[in-house]
């Protein structure tokens, strides 16, 4: 399998070169070639997510130098329980948030992790991994990469932008795992990733990659948990399930739909989004135009420019193709506040603020066998949930053993000198 670019079908690379670069040269996202089509009945009745997921991805990753690890990856990636729950008559729930740092980030971060450290293991020099980060995929990727030998990751973060819990993910690891708290906003931090990818002398000293979100790396791994739950849902209940998925980058809705187009039993991919209007204007009616990020509760879907549309339209084949193919819910503040207030009392749940706009949407839809899916532990946004559930959440242990450690973050300006001086300093 060949992997191209949105932008330039002429432009093929193997799957480790399109995870070792991350962006196309032009500036697309790498997607396949062609999508393999895969029959349902491969699957065993009992088979376990990592075993979906090694079934699923083989084409992904066929002519691969990858192929012979792929087995491993899976085991290794995904070795944290993905439960699906059923909630009540044609509504379950997909937990996504069971692994290291509590949000579903963790499923592509350590695939990734796994992939690049062996695509690594054929150069001499460190691997250096740059990660930007407005809160959830700093931590996931420093815990997929912290203590792995001949990998060194920089996170850099938006100084006093981010939450309590939240900064500890990013800054309480040590060893190989570095903090940068950056006096600007994430666009600073994300500006200055690319400038140091692109500066010619650093690049001669060190092998760097990126861990950010368009990384085709981290998609693959999250079409098979919905292969995965889609095959679990009609095992038990014979009915195709539709997916409603908390929505802001769009990877994860780029991945449900990647995984109905290769043949799995996914009715209909449903998008929640915050009150970040581009993606439900869009597909109302109007061309695709990034809009203005507005801050709401749901933090993580806080994007007004989603960078995975370009993979949407490139599946359904343009604006048309993908307003006939999807349909997307908007979800404001009050509204996350009452689904959150009431999901206990209606759902025996609590909800985080992500999920709960995926919830939001579930109760205005009154049709049956609807998946919802869960991002992120309601423990993560305590400060949202707690008021409005008027009691403490229990903090999951992986979290709790890093609320104990010391924290360490140089803090620099948003200048690439700066930032180099800091990261080469010993
Ligand atoms: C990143 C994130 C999302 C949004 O996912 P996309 O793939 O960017 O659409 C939703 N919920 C949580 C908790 C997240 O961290």
């Amino acid at each position: 399998m060949r992997y191209v670019s949105t932008r330039d079908p002429s432009h093929a690379v193997s799957l480790s070169a399109a995870i070792a670069r991350g962006l196309a040269p032009d500036g697309g996202l790498y997607v396949p070639e062609q999508f393999p089509t895969i029959d349902p009945a491969t699957f065993g009745p009992d088979a376990s997510l990592p075993h979906v997921a090694a079934l699923l991805l083989a084409p992904f990753f066929a002519g691969d130098a990858l192929e012979p690890e792929l087995g491993a990856i899976c085991r290794e990636s995904l070795s944290f329980p993905v439960p699906l729950k059923d909630l009540r008559e044609g509504t379950a729930v997909l937990e996504l948030f069971h692994g290291p740092t509590a949000a579903f980030k963790d499923v592509g971060a350590r695939f990734l992790a796994a992939c690049l450290s062996r695509i690594a293991a054929e150069d001499e020099r460190a691997l250096t991994i740059l990660v930007a980060t407005s809160g959830d995929t700093g931590g996931a990727v420093a815990a997929a990469f912290h203590g792995r030998p001949g990998v060194e990751v920089a996170v850099l973060y938006p100084a006093g932008m981010v939450s309590a819990r939240q900064e500890k993910q990013l800054t309480a690891w040590g060893g190989n795992v570095r903090a940068f708290a950056v006096r600007g906003d994430f666009d600073a931090c994300q500006r200055l990733v690319k400038a140091a990818m692109a500066h010619p002398e650093l690049r001669a000293r060190r092998r760097m990659s990126s861990a950010n979100s368009i990384n085709v790396g981290r998609l693959l791994p999250q079409v098979a948990y919905y292969a995965w739950a889609s095959l679990e849902y009609r095992r038990r209940h014979g009915a195709d399930p539709g997916f409603i998925v908390p929505s802001g980058n769009l990877g994860n809705a780029a991945a449900a739909s990647w995984s109905r187009r290769v043949g799995m039993p996914v009715r209909e991919v449903v998008l929640a989004t915050n009150a970040n209007l581009a993606i439900t204007r869009f597909l109302s009616g109007q061309p695709w135009s990034p809009q203005p990020t507005v801050s709401t509760l749901a933090t993580a879907m806080d994007v007004g420019s989603a960078s995975n549309m370009e993979r949407l339209l490139h599946l359904f084949g343009g604006e048309e193709g993908t307003r006939s193919a999807l349909r997307a819910f908007l979800v404001d503040d009050n509204e996350i506040r009452r689904v959150i207030r009431e999901g206990p009392g209606t759902w025996g749940e609590v909800w985080d603020p992500h999920t709960a706009t995926a919830v939001a949407v579930r109760e205005r839809l009154e049709t049956r066998d609807w998946i919802v899916v869960s991002t992120a532990h309601p423990a993560k946004f305590e400060s949202v949930v707690e008021p409005l559930i008027g009691r403490e959440i229990p903090i999951p242990p992986d979290l709790a053993h890093l609320l104990d450690r010391p924290s360490h973050a140089t803090p620099i300006e948003p200048d690439l000198d700066t930032f180099i001086a800091a990261l080469e300093a010993p």
